[in-house]
């Protein structure tokens, strides 16, 4: 049985998730690798820490790199009797599986240790009842991968640490607060409980860009995934973050999020119309509700 501590499980999340920001389109995501430590017990393995050593578009790491790697393993860590149980890499928002390439990597950890692993994390993947990763081994006669069990040293909410650890990256990368002060809902629409909300500056100027927020709010708290296309009446986009042409968004998020903050810019700024053609929101469960085509006007009566 492998045994991981939440604190391992905690910092390799992080890693992860520095790199795969949940609130940053997912074209800008990267994968990212690490080392596994733990100590070996007959057929047991405790795992002690996973070393970060790097993260990209691609996670392919030449086995050549890791002789680097092996030596910023201090020896006082291989004096207490920690070795290399096996390596780490993400997927995010591909899913949890062994790709090709994965598996010959994995046969070269076997080849050092039988008992070597391979962990596979998507962040996009936890949820209430899963921590989003799963360990592989290969099948040496077939060289088929298979999943292995693991328990973690005590019990914990995995959704809780995700949902701080991006709280805490979204506090550090997007001040929304300093960004666009003084906000103000200026519309709602609601549909299946679910509430989406618009807000902007009280006064904004004509042909002057401003910010706009759309906030989607669930009746409960959950883990949910969303993606919508919409468009903008009378207005023009004239900067933004993390737009692209197609118009087509997507975000995952909790029960309450800002799916997107657009500066736009008009010459009647008090009358804009957003529509959403179409907007579906998926639960951990993989449920999905599609939303009726929604407009939100804004309308100031200043
Ligand atoms: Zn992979």
């Amino acid at each position: 049985m492998i045994q991981i501590p939440k604190e391992v499980y905690q910092d390799f999340l992080r890693f992860a998730l520095e790199n795969a920001n949940p609130l940053k389109k997912s074209r800008y995501w990267r994968e990212c690798i690490g080392l596994i430590l733990g100590r070996i017990d007959g057929e047991s393995i405790i795992v002690t820490d996973i070393i970060p050593i790097g993260s990209g578009s691609s996670v392919f790491v030449d086995i050549s790199d890791y002789e680097k790697v092996f030596s910023l393993i201090s020896f006082d860590r291989i004096d207490q009797g920690e070795v290399i149980v096996g390596w780490a890499h993400t997927h995010p928002g591909l899913g949890l599986f062994f790709s090709g390439t994965d598996i010959g990597t994995q046969i070269t950890y076997q080849s050092m240790h039988p008992l070597a692993f391979g962990l596979v994390l998507d962040p996009t993947k936890v949820n209430p009842f899963s921590p989003g990763f799963n360990l592989y081994r290969v099948d040496s006669s077939t060289s088929r991968p298979y999943t292995v069990d693991f328990h973690f040293t005590e019990e914990f909410n995995y959704l809780s640490i995700y949902q701080q650890l991006t709280q805490e990256l979204f506090d550090v990368t997007i001040p929304i607060s300093e960004m666009v002060p003084e906000l103000k809902a200026v519309n709602m629409v609601t549909w299946k409980n679910i509430t989406l909300t618009l807000e902007k500056p009280s006064s904004v100027q004509k042909n002057t860009p401003f910010p706009i927020k759309l906030t989607l709010k669930m009746s409960r708290s959950q883990f949910f995934r969303v993606s919508y296309k919409l468009r903008i009446y009378n207005a023009k986009m004239s900067s933004m973050q993390d737009f692209d042409d197609s118009n087509e968004y997507f975000h995952e998020t909790f029960d309450s999020g800002t799916l997107a903050i657009f500066s736009i810019v008009s010459d009647n700024p008090n009358q804009i119309y957003f529509q959403l053609e179409h907007m579906r929101v998926t639960d951990y469960r993989q449920k999905y509700y599609d939303s009726p085509a929604l407009g939100i006007e804004v309308v100031s009566n200043e």
